[in-house]
């Protein structure tokens, strides 16, 4: 059923993945997924796909090759992804991986990654751009593009609050602070974390802890950061949109669509939740889906599929 928040911005939720609704004239329409977490699940057609990491259950190279390759051959004219943090191999800019990630994966008894053919993996996911699109990782920085007559910035972060010292992991606090200082107001904000208490988009499976970053949150409600779409996963069971009005004035936005987009949850049960959003250029759709999880708890217990 729509649901309407104001004159502005509709979305629909719940209908059939095999038959969304109709992209409308003049929209340009998001498909925005998260954590799918070494799966491939059917993703509907779109202008503008956007993926806000953990796209591998613990970042083996096969698993990122076997991803990047299946996100590269979807039809989507614009593909925009970042990491998360599970995506271990990905994140040896600093040589995180080989100081640090490469000594988890041993005593998780996963074989090592290597981030030169991870790289590379990305080098041909980028290749596979269609003309006049853009396929593009996205990591600490802002890029732009074009469509639906409109110049859109989005801005891509992998990071997420410390939590067991995993990929990309922060501490809260001035750590956060002087990472979100460094990242720049855009019209889509691609996050692995969600922000802190904005909804309940970061709620744990007790149904009261809210365990999103704080110091996000703080830069969306001063106005530093004021996106159109967030988009972000992380916390999986937390999965849903929420749309929040900002009552300080600031430049970008007055509203944003939050969206944790994550798709793999902690139980077996067949899910599909969509949702369009529309704005006057703009058609946003959220896909759900529940997969036969590749994986049992966070953190604890993995099949060894697609490593
Ligand atoms: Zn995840």
């Amino acid at each position: 059923m729509p649901s309407t928040s104001d004159n502005q911005i509709q979305w629909h939720s719940q209908y059939d993945n095999n038959n969304p609704p109709a992209k409308p004239e003049g929209f340009v329409r998001f498909i925005v997924i998260s954590d799918t977490h070494s799966t491939q699940p059917k993703v509907p057609e779109g202008d503008v796909l956007l993926h806000s990491g953990d796209l591998t259950d613990i970042g083996g190279t096969k698993a990122f090759e076997e991803q990047l390759a299946w996100l590269g051959s979807l039809p989507h004219r614009y593909k925009f992804i970042i990491g998360g943090n599970h995506d271990f191999g990905l994140d040896d800019r600093k040589s995180w991986y080989t100081e640090k990630g490469k000594n988890i994966h041993a005593k998780l008894g996963f074989t090592h990654a290597s981030p030169d053919q991870i790289q590379q993996a990305i080098t041909r996911f980028e290749s596979q751009s269609k003309p006049n699109g853009r396929n593009k990782y996205v990591e600490d920085e802002q890029i732009e593009f074009s469509i639906g007559e409109k110049n859109w910035t989005l801005y891509g972060s992998p990071w997420s609050p410390e939590f067991g010292g995993w990929a990309w992991n922060y501490k809260r606090g001035q750590e956060a602070k002087e990472l979100y200082n460094r990242v720049s107001n855009s019209d889509i904000l691609l996050t692995h974390t969600p922000p802190h208490r904005l909804g309940r988009l970061d709620v744990i499976t007790d149904g009261k802890t809210h365990v999103g970053c704080e110091e996000l949150t703080e830069q969306l409600e001063q106005g530093k950061l004021r996106p159109l779409l967030h988009c972000f996963g992380h916390i999986h069971e937390a999965y849903g949109t929420h749309l929040q009005t900002w009552d300080k004035r600031a430049e970008g936005h007055s509203q944003t669509l939050l969206l944790n987009a994550a798709l793999v949850e902690m139980n077996t049960k067949m899910l599909v939740a969509e949702s369009v959003i529309k704005l006057p250029i703009l058609t946003v759709m959220r896909w759900l889906g529940y997969q036969s999880p590749a994986w049992l708890q966070v953190g604890l217990k993995y099949s060894v599929k697609n490593l």
